[in-house]
């Protein structure tokens, strides 16, 4: 295994990430780089769990909006993460990257079950895991879902991959002079109200002590840098 400071691993993808430019759903270019980057870290010896989101299919909370039953509008969300997690799973295969998907809502045909000793087996065998349909409940986002799947199997941290290079004091979209941080408390993440995480995931970090880093996913090998100890994006602490 190469020189990284952790052994395992929970990375986080939002469903906006498989979407590459396109307004919705899956860029087949855009899983098949993600494939890469995951394949390069398993190949090195890391573990590497994923949670993938749904919201390049759609989001619990815009059905709500929309006059939907709120749980209901939540389920339909959780099965788009499911799609995103096949989609993944192919893409990982076709790079000859062992991986597995589980699934917190039971769909024998087409994921595994979540069991977490199951899990770890599979990652202590060398096996991707991708869990799918986020936590199995509704009014939960897979941020939590994330969070709460990062402490369960043990992960040394918590990678949130996104479209910004990390954690600024303002968004960067709006403001020129926003700056960012190299490093931030939990506690400050929470009183500043920083968009790094919704507050139940971050809140389930702090309470366990699971280092998050959040970085840019469409950087050059930004997950092996950041996992060598570069400088990479932003890490959230105790
Ligand atoms: N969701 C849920 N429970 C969970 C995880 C997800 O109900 O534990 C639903 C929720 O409706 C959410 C949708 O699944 O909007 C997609 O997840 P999310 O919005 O977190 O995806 P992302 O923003 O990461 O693409």
């Amino acid at each position: 295994m190469s020189d990284y400071l952790y052994k395992r691993v929970l990375l986080k993808l939002s469903g906006e990430a498989l979407m590459g430019n396109n307004g919705y759903g899956i860029d087949p270019s855009v899983t098949e780089r993600l494939a890469i980057q995951v394949k390069r870290l398993h190949d090195d010896g890391v573990e590497v769990g994923v949670v993938v989101g749904g919201g390049n299919i759609f989001r619990g909370l815009a059905g709500a909006a929309g006059g939907m039953d709120r749980a209901q509008a939540d389920y339909m969300g959780m099965l788009a993460t499911v799609m995103n997690a096949l989609a993944l799973q192919d893409a990982f295969e076709r790079v000859e990257c062992p991986c597995r998907v589980m699934s917190a809502i039971q769909m024998n045909e087409v994921a595994e079950p979540y069991i977490r000793r199951r899990a770890m087996r599979h990652l202590e065998k060398g096996d991707v895991v991708i869990f799918a349909a986020g936590s199995g409940n509704p009014y939960f986002t897979t941020d939590t879902a994330a969070a709460l799947r990062a402490c369960e199997i043990g992960a040394d941290c918590l990678i949130k991959a996104t479209k910004v290079d990390g954690i600024y004091d303002k968004d960067p979209v709006k403001n020129e002079d926003a700056v960012k941080f190299d490093k931030i408390t939990y506690h400050e993440v929470l009183v500043r109200g920083l968009q790094v995480m919704d507050s139940t995931a971050a809140a389930l970090c702090q309470d366990n002590c699971m280092p998050i880093m959040v970085l840019n996913i469409e950087g050059e090998n930004n997950i092996q840098r950041a996992l060598a100890g570069e400088s990479v994006g932003t890490i959230v602490f105790q």
